[in-house]
């Protein structure tokens, strides 16, 4: 899109705000919508977008602009913006534009969306626009990317998109109240069954005082953009841990779709370069079904991680789709056997040729493996047996709140 295709009011205003932010060292930014209006019935898109900017425009300060930019983007100028209220604003829309007594047709709002921020700042028109079409082009590839994981999923989705206990505004409540926290789970040598680290499962306090396991809301965020706002959160609940106990090593999961969001990575930049001792204690695992989904951005995001001194786990392997590039490609310290395969192991069961092949793989390549699902003693002793390097499971321990190495 060229200048002159934008509204010379738009142009002009952002023309204004440009020479305010400059002249006043003022920072700014903006969020991006984007539809994808592809196989739906054109009628209910036309309705929606008759609908969303009157929503948009209500849940923003009255001095931020809302405008269309193209058929299908619209963008959020946020005047005197800084990074946090950047986020916020963000994850406000993400929340309202996915939940239920919006203007938004149900069956629309959650796949046909996503909300992208930047404050990158810019100084001239032509730098906003080619700005404004980066981020717009990142958020389409994050919502095919969304569709395909959701195709993949739709079974559960469903069942939970009809429980309003799990809608985004609910998920997005509980991490402005702080109601997300972190459970533990040691993962053990199985000869020494000393501790190697910890993973940490993000879990969810409602408001019944009931606590929600990752498995129950996981996919329902993953679906409506906002798994960032969550692993963000578990990235600082994390950290803050590493930094209050120097000998301890932690895992965290991370979807893709926080893998291709640039703000989960230079936060952890920020981190880890402020507080070179947290370096080699944070293991990052990526879902093995994710993480193939597009083998250059995975290799890319998962150099990005080593060359930040964090281990890399692939998780859940045998689960998904099998690409041994990773393991070749000499970035890959972990690799977890699927729970499937794991799980009521016995003498001659046929998951054990199959563990037999991981672990051979594996340790050509000087990558460790880890079994998770361990349940009983059984399967515990022939992991052993086959020189599985680290069990999990509630056999050794359940994920718990309670912090082990205190
Ligand atoms: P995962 O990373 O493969 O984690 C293992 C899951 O299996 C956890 O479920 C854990 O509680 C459960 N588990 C552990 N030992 C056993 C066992 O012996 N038997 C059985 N049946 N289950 C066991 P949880 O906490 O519900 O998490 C489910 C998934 O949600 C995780 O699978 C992970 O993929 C995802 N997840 C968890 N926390 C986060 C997070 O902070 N961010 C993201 N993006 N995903 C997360
Ligand atoms: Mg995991
Ligand atoms: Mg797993």
């Amino acid at each position: 899109m060229t200048i002159n295709e934008l509204s010379r009011s738009f142009s002009a205003s952002i023309n204004d705000v440009l020479d305010y932010a400059t002249r006043f060292q003022k920072p700014y930014g903006f969020i991006v919508v984007v539809l994808d209006h592809m196989n739906e019935d054109q009628n209910d898109i036309a309705n929606m977008t008759s609908q969303l900017y009157p929503t948009l425009k209500k849940n923003v300060r009255v001095t931020d602009t809302v405008f269309r930019f193209s058929q299908d983007a619209w963008i959020i100028w946020l005047d005197d913006c800084d990074d946090r209220l950047l986020q916020w604003t963000l994850y406000t829309l993400q929340s309202v534009l996915h939940r239920r007594d919006t203007q938004i047709p149900n069956h629309l709002q959650d796949t046909l969306m996503v909300v992208r921020g930047s404050c990158s700042p810019t100084n001239t028109l032509n730098q906003t626009i080619k700005a404004f079409e980066h981020e717009i082009q990142l958020a389409k590839d994050s919502l095919r990317r969304l569709k395909m994981m959701h195709l993949t999923a739709l079974g559960s989705i469903n069942a939970l998109s009809d429980n309003p206990a799990y809608s985004a505004s609910f998920i997005h409540q509980t991490i402005l109240d702080n109601r997300l926290f972190l459970a533990f789970q040691p993962v053990v040598d199985s000869t020494s069954r000393q501790l190697g680290y910890y993973e940490c499962l993000a879990r969810i306090l409602d408001h019944n005082g009931q606590i929600l396991p990752a498995g129950a809301f996981i996919s329902q965020c993953e679906k409506t953009g906002l798994i960032p706002l969550i692993d963000q959160k578990v990235q600082q609940l994390a950290i803050e841990e590493l930094m209050n106990d120097r000998h301890l090593q932690l895992a965290i999961n991370v979807s893709a779709i926080t893998a291709i969001d640039p703000q989960w990575l230079r936060t952890l930049k920020v981190q880890l370069t402020a507080r070179p001792d947290l370096q080699g204690r944070l293991m990052i695992e990526l879902t093995e079904t994710s993480v193939f989904q597009n083998i250059d951005e995975s290799i890319e995001f998962i150099t990005q991680l080593r060359d930040l001194g964090c281990p890399v786990s692939i998780d859940d392997f045998g689960a998904g789709y099998m690409s041994l590039t990773h393991l070749k490609s000499d970035l890959v310290q972990t690799v977890k056997i699927d729970a499937q395969f794991v799980k009521d192991l016995k003498p001659g069961s046929h998951n054990i040729p199959f563990i037999r092949a991981i672990k051979a793989l594996t340790q050509h390549q000087g990558i460790k493996c880890v079994a998770e699902g361990v349940e009983d003693a059984q399967t515990l002793a022939i992991l052993a047996q086959e020189h599985i390097d680290y069990l999990q499971g509630y056999y050794i321990d359940k994920p718990s709140h309670f912090r082990g190495w205190t």
